[in-house]
């Protein structure tokens, strides 16, 4: 089994209370406070691995970890040590890569609106591929790159047209979506790159069709595509693209209806549609969410609870929509456990957060042990999307995360304190007079 088709991360054991990385969860909870995220360095690696693994016939694939799925100093360290590059969509990724020590020509910028800012941060720190996006970033980016007299290796981020079976919000191949060049305007913008933008140069093309995926017929049709039109261009331009960058988008196990391929049958099913090109090209993948989202776990303390008079019961967490939007933004689904040794009998549950908004709710109608005040529930698959899409709404602290392995524990992102919430605001010298 891939990790990327387990629930859990690949350390998890009940003995008594639950276990993660050969560390007692409820004492991590005692220890460093809650809500707390937990990241099993071993899941990370393992999967790190596994991709590794499944595409070694590729003499020349890269793997480029989406930091938008989770980004953080040590975190990108680990996936540096397991010969991953980064695919950056913000001058705070680049930033926070760059601050790991990364060697920044295995980073790659993308993003639809790129700013003359983000754009300089990453010419000055030799960012080694940019996926340009759009007529305006290319006109943009060349100027920029004439000014400072360099040159910029880039790809071209284009929509190939495909429908994939997952939420609307996290489809990004069709169409009409606001991402990249549409097939019909990639004539237009190479002509443009080779005649007038000199300080650019074309090295392949790149495609995501969007997130959460299991149809493996998506990314095949994907790489037809991209192989035909970077074959179309190499003919009519008389150019040598030996690059394709195909995105990420595998999709995870939240519960047990999800079936997700695994990384091996990825590998299959890109390589059948790449053929001879498996090693006559560059090929790059960007998985964010099947890389880190197993590894992750949440960590709350139960508080009060609610029996509405049609009798459905809502106990409440100590977080939620902030340190998890995904369920109030894509009806994202999860599952929990118990972590302390709880052996009531079970009953029907709908787990409140403590924000203030109805439809903050993290799971709906999920089956557990009669929970008790002060029990610690453990949150699964919640490594990507969560941290990185965590607010400060109702003004609430961001939860720390911990990183462990072989029970040894280690905070990695500290927990925000109340003085952090108003580190940054001023209060103007007229308003003190009042
Ligand atoms: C978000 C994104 C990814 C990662 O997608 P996952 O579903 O997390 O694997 C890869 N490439 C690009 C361009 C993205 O925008």
């Amino acid at each position: 089994m891939s990790t990327n088709q387990s629930i859990k991360p690949i350390t998890t054991e009940r003995k008594g209370n639950l276990h993660i990385g050969g560390c007692n969860l409820v004492e991590l909870a005692q220890k460093y406070g809650t809500p707390l995220y937990v990241i099993d360095e071993a899941t990370i690696r393992k999967t790190c691995q596994e991709y590794i693994e499944a595409f070694k016939n590729y003499p020349n694939i890269k793997f480029m970890y989406a930091s938008k799925a989770l980004c953080s100093l040590a975190i990108t360290k680990i996936l540096n040590d397991e010969d991953f590059g980064f695919d950056t969509v913000s001058g705070g990724e680049i930033y926070t890569v760059y601050k790991a020590g990364i060697d920044m020509s295995h980073v790659l910028f993308n993003g639809n609106n790129k700013t003359r800012k983000e754009l300089e941060l990453a010419l000055n720190l030799n960012v080694g591929r940019f996926s340009v996006d759009n007529f305006y970033e290319a006109e943009l980016l060349n100027k920029i790159a004439f000014e400072k007299g360099m040159d910029v290796d880039i790809l071209l981020r284009i929509t190939p047209g495909i429908e994939c079976h997952t939420h609307d919000y996290i489809q990004t191949g069709q169409i009409d979506s606001k991402f990249g060049f549409d097939m019909q305007q990639i004539d237009t913008i190479v002509e443009l790159i080779i005649t007038k933008y000199k300080n650019l140069k074309l090295k392949g093309l790149h495609a995501h069709i969007g997130s959460q995926i299991f149809e493996l017929q998506s990314f095949t049709d994907e790489v037809e595509i991209l192989i035909k039109e970077l074959e179309n261009l190499n003919n009519k331009f008389n150019i040598e693209l030996s690059e394709l960058n195909i995105g990420g988008g595998l999709g995870v196990k939240y519960t047990a209806e999800d079936n997700p391929p695994s990384i091996l049958e990825l590998a299959d099913a890109i390589g059948k549609s790449l053929n001879e090109y498996s090693n006559k090209i560059t090929i790059y993948l960007e998985p964010g969410r099947s890389v880190i989202s197993t590894a992750g776990v949440t960590l709350y303390t139960i508080g009060s609870n609610k029996t509405t008079s049609e009798g459905k019961k809502y106990v409440a967490i100590d977080g939620g929509m902030a340190d998890n939007p995904r369920p109030s933004m894509y009806q994202a689904k999860y599952t929990a456990e118990v972590a302390n040794n709880n052996e009531n009998e079970t009953e029907l549950v709908t787990i409140a957060g403590r924000y203030c908004e109805s439809g903050d709710i993290l799971i709906e109608n999920i089956e557990l042990p009669k929970l008790n005040a002060g029990d610690i529930l453990c949150v699964y698959n919640t490594g990507s999307y969560n941290y990185s899409m965590a607010s400060n709404y109702n003004r609430v602290e961001k939860p720390a995360m911990v990183l462990v392995n072989s029970a040894q524990s280690d905070m990695i992102v500290n927990r925000e304190s109340l003085e952090d919430l108003i580190a940054r605001e001023n209060i103007p010298d007229r308003l003190k007079k009042i």
